[in-house]
């Protein structure tokens, strides 16, 4: 496909919409004599008239030439090595160009699972991309855009279309065809049918992909407001069951897409109202009707043995054993599967008919209750019985809010203040420098001329007042009649 370039005045794009450590990093590299681009979906959201969730870079400097450009960076990535600038919370990624090459190392399924063969051009980079969409650079020499694979018009149209085979790519990297659909589900657009059609044949290739890429995928495709629709695209074309093993018996019954559509549309209203959704929540809520199930089955099972085991003891053998099928596929940060156990502990404790009332107090108080009534209150829409619960901790649940609210606000107020601290400081310290390099440098000769006359005068001072201590003890002596 030819190149088609817009110049700045062709397009939309402004540097006042892209961050200004983009645009740091981006000059830098360039006064550096390296080529740097911005590409992928910064560019894209840009078109789309969209805040991008991150700003990326693509360079023909190498990883190490990047890394001494910047001390704020570190080198990340195995299977393909990029650097990350770091501003504070900020962090830019820089890629260098890629380029198609015998290096790379293929696993027996035709997936890449090693590649840093670097390459100088920016055709063989943007081959190497997902789809048409994300391969659209932004340069920073003249501001224009360069399309390699006809991007722009793909674009305009909302299609996503894979560059190269589909069978190859998705082959050499399955993770594309969740891409595919987060896409879809994020930009309301369609997929070309020949990207479209190998998914649901290829789709168990996924099964191949390292759990913890594929815990971040799961991130991206329910926590950043498009939760719902990834559930459904992924529902459609046979994946979801792939993501959460062993949720067969669920996925595709009434209660389950219900309860599901329901708690996706509520995360997604929060991600509109800059509330963060967070990985526990989501897991509790996929995980949920196996665990329910798990607890019913081990209940039954115990219930004629003489030493029926506790209801607490039941939930964490179920949640044991559903965190650890939901491992192999996306590997859950230990402090994350805490979360997840502590909260649904606290969902059976809080619609559990036996909780002492001394115990009320001590729930309420707890760091995860909130979430826990969110949990119930979803049940509820689907759940008449769990409606009771849901009444009498409403108040508990509006305290606890209030006092969230009010730590939030104090927390706010103390960084505030560090913040404006660091600040002052900075500027004091700016200004003491400021004043040194005014201070005019004195040349060797002028140093000694002056040492010499503060000598002197000091020297005189002294002289001066022994002379007057003297003459003071001579009159003393004289007045007093003594001897001179
Ligand atoms: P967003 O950041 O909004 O989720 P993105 O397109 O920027 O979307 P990133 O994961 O940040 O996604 O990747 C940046 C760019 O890197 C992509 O736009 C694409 O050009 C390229 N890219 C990312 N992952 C792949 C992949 N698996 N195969 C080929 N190219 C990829
Ligand atoms: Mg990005």
């Amino acid at each position: 496909m030819a190149l088609l370039t817009l110049e700045r005045s062709q397009h939309s794009i402004s540097r006042k919409n892209i961050s200004a450590a983009a645009l740091r990093t981006l000059y830098r590299l360039r006064d550096a004599g390296f080529k740097a681009y911005l590409v992928g979906g910064c560019v894209r959201d840009l078109l789309l008239g969209k805040a991008p969730k991150d700003f990326d870079i693509s360079t023909n400097a190498r990883p190490d030439q990047v890394h001494r450009l910047f001390t704020n960076s570190r080198i990340i990535g195995r299977r393909f090595k990029i650097v990350h600038v770091v501003y504070g919370s900020e962090i830019i990624e820089v890629t260098t160009f890629r380029t198609d090459s015998d290096d790379a190392v293929q696993s027996r399924d035709g997936m890449i699972v090693r590649d840093n063969s670097y390459g100088t051009s920016i055709e063989d980079d943007a081959q190497r991309r997902d789809f048409t969409i994300n391969a659209i650079y932004y340069d920073i020499d003249n501001f224009s855009l360069l399309d390699f694979h006809g991007g722009l018009y793909d674009l305009t149209h909302g299609v996503i279309d894979i560059i190269g085979d589909p069978d190859k790519r998705y082959q050499e990297d399955p993770v594309r065809m969740i891409r595919a659909l987060r896409f879809k589900a994020k930009l309301g657009f369609k997929l070309a049918k020949r990207t479209e059609e190998p998914l649901s044949r290829l789709a168990p290739l996924l099964l191949n992909i390292s759990n913890a890429r594929m815990f971040d995928e799961v991130n991206k495709l329910f926590l950043t407001g498009h939760g719902l629709q990834s559930y459904r695209e992924l529902k459609r074309y046979n994946i979801l069951q792939l993501l959460f093993p062993g949720q067969e018996d669920f996925i595709g019954t009434p209660k389950f897409d219900s309860f599901l559509e329901y708690a996706l549309t509520s995360s997604d209203q929060r991600t509109l109202l800059q509330k963060r959704n967070k990985p526990h929540f989501l897991y509790t809520v996929f995980l949920w009707p196996k665990i329910e199930k798990l607890v019913y089955d081990l209940k039954v099972r115990y219930q004629s043995s003489p030493k029926a085991p506790s209801t607490s003891y039941l939930v964490e053998e179920a949640c044991l054993r559903a965190l650890t099928a939901q491992h192999s596929v996306t590997a859950i940060p230990a402090v994350i599967t805490a979360d997840i156990k502590r909260l649904i502990h606290l969902v059976y404790q809080i619609t559990d008919d036996e909780l002492q009332a001394s115990q009320i107090e001590s729930v309420a108080q707890q760091g995860l209750f909130r979430a826990a009534f969110d949990m119930i209150k979803l049940r509820a829409q689907f759940e008449p019985e769990i409606i009771p619960y849901v009444k009498f901790w409403q108040h508990y649940y509006d305290e606890a809010q209030e006092r969230f609210v009010k730590a939030k606000a104090l927390k706010d107020e103390r960084l505030k203040q560090r913040q404006d601290r660091r600040k002052s400081r900075r500027s004091k310290s700016k200004r003491r420098k400021e004043e040194k390099a005014q201070a005019l440098p004195l040349s060797k000769a002028q140093q000694a001329d002056l040492l010499t006359a503060a000598q002197e005068e000091f020297g005189s001072d002294n002289a001066k007042e022994r002379q007057e201590r003297l003459a003071r003890a001579r009159a003393w002596r004289a007045a007093m009649n003594l001897e001179p």
